[in-house]
């Protein structure tokens, strides 16, 4: 039988599989969710790799506590070492009441799959075992495999672990399984990641809370000077304007076309996206500032007085071409010059994580490609993307060498960390054909 039958023919176990992984909450956070949740898919997920070869596999732990599944099988002499990534923990479910049907239970909607990590990241775990189970013995080079256990809660157990363990997870490529295709049936390569930087900005005007009546319209407002010095970072056209941050930087790679990216973003009036470059420029190629929170008085509740101190969470999501830290310097330089009235103004710094921007040009890129456009019958595109995975910078910088490869099933209707997450199956069958291929001929 033809690779790509063997596919198709796997994908009712596929589903039965994914099924049973969903079933699982695991959330690694265990405030919110019992541990077992997390240990029962790890044993899971570790049982399921070691049925398609990875006989040694075992469960190793991080830092912060969580379980990775670690396995290698072996191939013939010489051959090229694959490290396949992937993570069995998920991100919680927030509004229950706003999911269609049952969070927990894999449910199959108009050809979707619904359910909590039935795309993120447990279809591409998925991906990985029917590729292996389409391929059997003709694997004609090593493997290696990590799913880690706290991914989504950026604890960064797999992070500290990989440099501690450099020669156990040491590779030729790495399948960096924890993104997707432009859409549907559009294969791509995410090969652009924006780093990111956080910072509280808290600002002081007077000593107490005064009379609006009395006091105000002479009296320094602590709310209205953060509104001031907010609005400073965006302009008319909504460009995020940080002092000495070039906003200008284009995207050279596949466009995300604008009435695509207003549906997938749920934009209520498609005409108005902002900024004054392309949606991938915007996107993948600028920084991008979001007001997170303000600490400030609710409505219901609120009295006729003047703000004496108010306070705001900021994250700056910093392009490939910035570094990360002196992009966060730059905006605390902003904020403290931005603020108006002789206001105090103080700028906590919070979590920064460098860009990342993928070398394209070797063997195991140039194969995958090629296995891409096989599995699809179309050239595959080259994304950003606007979040980070910080992970990719670790294991860059302990392989320089290595080939690092972000792909996989979360395409954006996937709509991964929201209610409502599913995971189209065709796209499990083309990625795990696409992986099949590329291992196959690497
Ligand atoms: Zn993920």
């Amino acid at each position: 039988m033809e690779l790509r039958e063997r596919v198709a023919a796997l994908m009712p176990r596929a589903k039965k599989d994914l099924a049973e992984l969903v079933a699982f909450r695991s959330v690694a956070d265990a405030r919110q969710f019992p541990p077992e949740e997390c240990e029962k898919a790890a044993q899971w997920v570790l049982d399921a790799f070691a049925q398609v070869g990875f006989s040694d596999a075992r469960l190793v732990e991080t830092a912060d506590g969580s379980k990775a599944v670690y396995g290698e099988r072996p191939g013939p002499p010489g051959a090229k070492t694959v490290l396949l990534y992937a993570h069995y923990d998920v991100q919680p479910p927030l509004d229950e009441d706003a999911w269609n049907s049952p969070v927990w239970e894999l449910t199959e909607r108009d050809g979707r799959w619904y359910g909590r990590g039935a795309a993120d990241c447990k279809g591409n775990i998925l991906m990985h075992l029917t590729a292996l189970r389409a391929l059997g013995d003709d694997v004609p080079v090593n493997l290696k495999l990590i799913v880690e256990g706290s991914e989504e809660q950026g604890t960064g157990g797999l992070e500290d672990f990989v440099p501690k363990n450099a020669d156990l997870l040491r590779a030729d490529a790495i399948l960096v399984c924890d993104t997707g295709g432009a859409a549907v049936g559009r294969p791509a390569l995410t090969v652009s990641l924006r780093g990111l930087a956080n910072v509280v900005v808290s600002v002081k005007a007077l000593s107490s809370e005064m009379h609006s009546g009395m006091f105000g319209g002479a009296a320094p407002d602590a709310l209205a000077a953060l509104i001031h010095m907010l609005s400073s970072l965006r302009d008319a056209q909504g460009n995020t304007t940080v002092n000495g941050l070039d906003n200008t930087q284009t995207w050279s790679g596949a466009e995300y076309p604008a009435g695509q990216f207003a549906a997938d973003a749920h934009v209520l009036n498609g005409e108005t996206l902002l900024g004054d470059g392309t949606v991938s420029d915007m996107l993948w190629a600028r920084p991008a500032l979001t007001v997170l929170g303000i600490d400030c008085p609710p409505v219901v509740g609120s009295a006729s007085a003047i703000q004496p101190h108010a306070r705001a969470r900021l994250n700056l999501r910093v392009p490939p071409g910035m570094d990360a830290v002196r992009a966060q310097d730059a905006l605390i330089a902003h904020l403290e010059a931005a603020a108006p009235w002789g206001v105090h103004v103080t700028v906590e710094r919070e979590a920064s994580g460098q860009p990342f921007l993928a070398e394209t040009g070797g063997p195991a890129y140039t194969a995958l490609r090629g296995a891409m456009k096989d599995a699809y019958g179309v050239e595959s595109a080259s994304l950003g993307q606007g979040g980070s995975i910080p992970l990719c910078n670790v294991f860059h910088d302990t392989y320089p060498d290595a080939e690092i490869i972000l792909m996989g099933v979360e395409e954006p209707l996937t709509l991964m960390h929201a209610p409502n997450e599913s995971v189209d199956p065709d796209e499990i069958a083309r990625m795990a054909l696409t992986e099949a291929l590329f291992l196959q001929r690497y």
